[in-house]
């Protein structure tokens, strides 16, 4: 059985629906997550940088402290004042200094050496990694004491030693030399500050080495490899080989390009956009075109510049704080499938409720089509239950009134019936009685002749041939009605239309000469086969060509066949004088004619009409007065293709 589109438009309307807007809530839910993800995101990653930043300040701020309250210490003034006056106090004021600074170094791990040094630049005392550094070197001038090593000539000693009082020298963060190994050990920051003696003279240069290590690993344990990294990079806008270095990094190969010798910097690794942010800004976050990562920077000096600093940098991975999101999303995916196929489900089981009872309403429809008596089931009283019973009462008024109809129409029959027989009787008496009058007056007239004898053998045999003619017209006359009335048994045989019309055609061919009647005939090639009595079919042909000729005397009779694609149409159209309205009603019935008395019977159309019918044809007409007639018959193909 059909489905019932309903069924399909319901499915589509709450899919139509459904999926767009699980879709859209889906997108929306996963855009907002997305943006609300990369916020906080983004202010972690930028507060981790600030917080390093804050820790590096921290880390040099202790340094300072520490070197600031050393050169305030008791055995650093002793100095200062043997220093500037009482030379013969210096060397016991050193031993104690080096008792003290040993003293430092244990207690704050976070410094690798210290070092004092005199005006000249001669290392007088030197703790470094928990461990004296002998004075061995020959004695120099100002104090004629033996020095560790001297470092007159380098650039910190110097710029130390113009600093004002308490003033702090601050080193690049780098790996410092080991002089007597001329190799490099771990990062680290120099500290130094000048010592002023009483009478405002420079009297030496205090000086610690803090490790960088500790600000390596603030900057490493900010974010975890699987998160991204952090790095360290110097800002130096005075030195072009400093500026960009990275300081702190991963990849420790990288590391103080100027010293180690590699040359990757920021601008190796990082678009100009970002990095000139990173040697600009303070702070400031930014996406990185080429993954969509998270930068984050915050910058610190710990010389008070703008130029000169550090710069922290983590570099968050997109994924990492993103990946929540395709939890999210396979999650959202997983519930918007399951609403969809719940939705299917619901949507399936409405349409069903919905269409079941009206399908029982067009079976119920259905059987009445084939049996009036059916009715539909009216089932529950809702709007598809009256629907049910509203057509059940339609079609018990449509068969009352068919009923009705079938008995007016068999009374109008009835009544045509009698009218016909009456006028059929009408008619055969009107026919029959010219020939059986004519052979009563023969047989008078022979009859007289014989008794006057006057009749000689030849009149006597015309006479009586003359009889024989009359009566074979009566026969003629009989036969027709015969025909008419008992439909001699037909015996149906496959017959191709096109030469049963021609052999028709051969039959009137000379009455339509005598009549100047032109005939033409026109059909496709090919037409297919009627299982009908050749004979009936022929002598149907015969009757409406004879007609038409009659009806068009110096006319011309066409006749088209069509293919259909159920059997045979054949039109025979003529241009006669056609048929009066009143006659078109009439022209099958059993001896209506037109035709001058002996010239037709009017049982032509008839008995024509009765053969079609039973054939399983039918027949039609269509004609104006004055324009012509056309009939046309239809015949039903065979049933076995090709025959
Ligand atoms: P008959 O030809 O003996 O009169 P039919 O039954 O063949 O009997 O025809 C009945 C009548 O139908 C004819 O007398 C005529 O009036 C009318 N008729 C039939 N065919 C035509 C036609 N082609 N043109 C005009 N009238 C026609």
């Amino acid at each position: 059985m059909k489905r019932l589109g309903i069924r399909r438009k319901a499915l589509v309307t709450l899919l139509g629906v459904a999926v767009p807007s699980l879709l859209a809530f889906s997108a929306l839910i996963i855009a907002s997550t997305a943006l609300i993800l990369q916020r906080n995101a983004s202010r972690q990653v930028s507060s981790l940088a600030a917080r390093s930043a804050t820790g590096l300040a921290e880390m040099v701020e202790r340094s300072q402290a520490t070197l600031l309250t050393m050169a305030a210490s008791r055995e650093v003034s002793e100095y200062r004042v043997a220093a500037a006056g009482n030379q013969a106090r210096l060397a016991g004021a050193l031993r104690r200094l080096e008792h003290s600074f040993f003293g430092w170094q244990k207690l704050d791990a976070t410094i690798q050496a210290i070092r004092l040094i005199d005006p000249a630049g001669n290392v007088l005392v030197k703790i470094k990694e928990g461990k004296v550094v002998p004075a061995t070197g020959p004695a120099r001038p100002p104090f004629s004491l033996p020095a560790v090593h001297s470092v007159a000539g380098r650039d910190f000693f110097q710029a130390a030693l113009r600093l004002p009082r308490n003033g702090v020298l601050i080193s690049n963060l780098e790996r410092g030399r080991i002089e007597e190994e001329d190799a490099f050990c771990p990062a680290m920051v120099r500290f130094a500050t000048p010592l002023v003696g009483a009478n405002g003279v420079k009297v030496g240069v205090l000086v610690i080495n803090v490790w960088g290590e500790q600000a390596g690993q603030l900057i490493n344990r900010l974010i975890a490899e699987a998160e991204g990294s952090a790095f360290l990079v110097e800002r130096n806008l005075d030195d072009p080989h400093r500026n960009g270095i990275y300081l702190f990094h991963r990849d420790e190969a990288c590391e103080f390009g100027d010293q180690t010798g590699s040359h990757r910097t920021i601008f190796d690794d990082y678009p100009p956009e970002i990095t000139s942010a990173w040697l600009d800004r303070d702070r400031g976050i930014a996406s990185d075109p080429r993954t969509r990562d998270i930068l984050a920077h915050a910058y610190y000096s710990p010389y008070g510049r703008q130029d000169r600093g550090w710069v922290v940098v983590v570099n968050a991975r997109r994924d990492f704080f993103l990946e929540p999101l395709a939890t999210i999303g396979r999650q959202t995916a997983l519930w918007a499938a399951v609403v969809l196929i719940l939705a299917l489900a619901a949507s399936l089981f409405f349409a069903r409720s919905l269409t079941r009872p009206i399908q029982d309403v067009v079976e119920g429809i259905r059987r009445m089509g084939k049996n009036t008596a059916e009715r539909i089931p009216e089932g529950p009283q809702d709007e598809v239950g009256f629907l049910a019973g509203e057509i059940n009462r339609m079609a018990d008024a449509i068969q009352h009134n068919a009923e009705e109809q079938v008995r007016v129409e068999e009374r109008i029959r009835d009544t045509e019936k009698l009218a016909s027989i009456g006028e059929m009787a009408a008619g055969l008496a009107h026919e029959l009685n010219t020939p059986l009058g004519n052979i009563k007056a023969l047989a008078i007239l022979a009859r007289k002749g014989i008794e006057q004898g006057e009749c000689d053998r030849r009149g006597l045999t015309g006479d009586l041939d003359d009889i024989v003619d009359q009566a074979g017209k009566c026969s003629d006359i009989i036969s027709g009605l015969l025909s008419f009335a008992r439909r001699s048994e037909a015996r149906p045989m496959p017959h191709d239309p096109a030469s049963l019309l021609g052999e028709a055609l051969a039959l009137v061919k000379l009455r339509a000469e005598k009549k100047a009647v032109r005939l033409t005939c026109n059909g496709p090639g090919h037409l297919p086969s009627l299982l009908v009595d050749g004979d009936q079919l022929r002598q149907v042909f015969v009757n409406i060509l004879l007609n038409g000729i009659d009806a068009a005397p110096g006319g011309e009779v066409d006749v088209t066949l069509h293919r259909q694609e159920d059997g045979v149409r054949i039109a025979f159209r003529d241009n006669g004088c056609g048929i009066a309205p009143e006659h078109l009603s009439r022209i099958f019935d059993p001896f209506f004619t037109t035709k001058e008395v002996g010239q037709g019977t009017g049982l032509g159309l008839s008995v024509s009409y009765g053969m079609i019918n039973a054939m399983g044809g039918s027949i039609g007409v269509e004609s104006r007065p004055g324009e012509g007639a056309c009939f046309t018959l239809f015949l039903p193909a065979t049933e076995e293709k090709g025959t």
